[in-house]
């Protein structure tokens, strides 16, 4: 794995080679986008952007997200009750472990998904072009205060 921060300058560098400007506001989005673990969703983006930019629209910030889109540099993870969410550090498919308490998204360490679909390629003669797959759950620290809530008010 390449060390953490490489992504955000080879991203930069691949879109110039692409021929898009990036303005000192966009760069500051791309960087939130490839260093944030916790797939923000673009609310969350707009509001760590203007701490350093305040000018910054919402628009510029939706405008990013349908670049990274249209060049498969971001992965979107579209939910029905919540604003989608994003990951800029690994744009392809993987799986995500969901806090429905607090809505963490991490990305858990699971290497037996190429074999899922190499076998239900095999299994149902599908070619695989996509997978998604989500975990939702409750975290640690949402199961912690729960406890500790239940202790006080017990
Ligand atoms: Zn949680
Ligand atoms: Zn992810």
């Amino acid at each position: 794995m390449p060390p953490s921060g490489t992504r955000f300058t080879t991203l930069v560098d691949k879109l110039k080679l692409r021929g898009y400007r990036i303005t000192p506001q966009r760069a500051a989005i791309l960087k939130i986008f490839t260093e944030s673990q916790d797939h923000p969703s673009v609310d969350q983006v707009y509001a760590a952007v203007k701490v350093d930019f305040p000018m910054t629209s919402l628009a510029t910030v939706y405008k990013t997200v349908a670049l990274l889109k249209e060049e498969g540099e971001i992965l979107e993870l579209g939910f029905a009750n919540q604003s989608s969410r994003y990951d800029g550090n690994k744009p392809y498919p993987h799986p995500h472990l969901i806090c429905v308490r607090c809505q963490r998204i991490i990305d858990p360490e699971l290497n037996r998904l190429d074999g899922l679909s190499r076998e239900l390629a095999l299994k149902y003669g599908y070619q695989i072009l996509n997978q998604r797959v989500d975990f939702f759950g409750v975290c640690p620290e949402c199961l912690a205060r729960q406890v500790s809530e239940a202790v006080s008010a017990g």
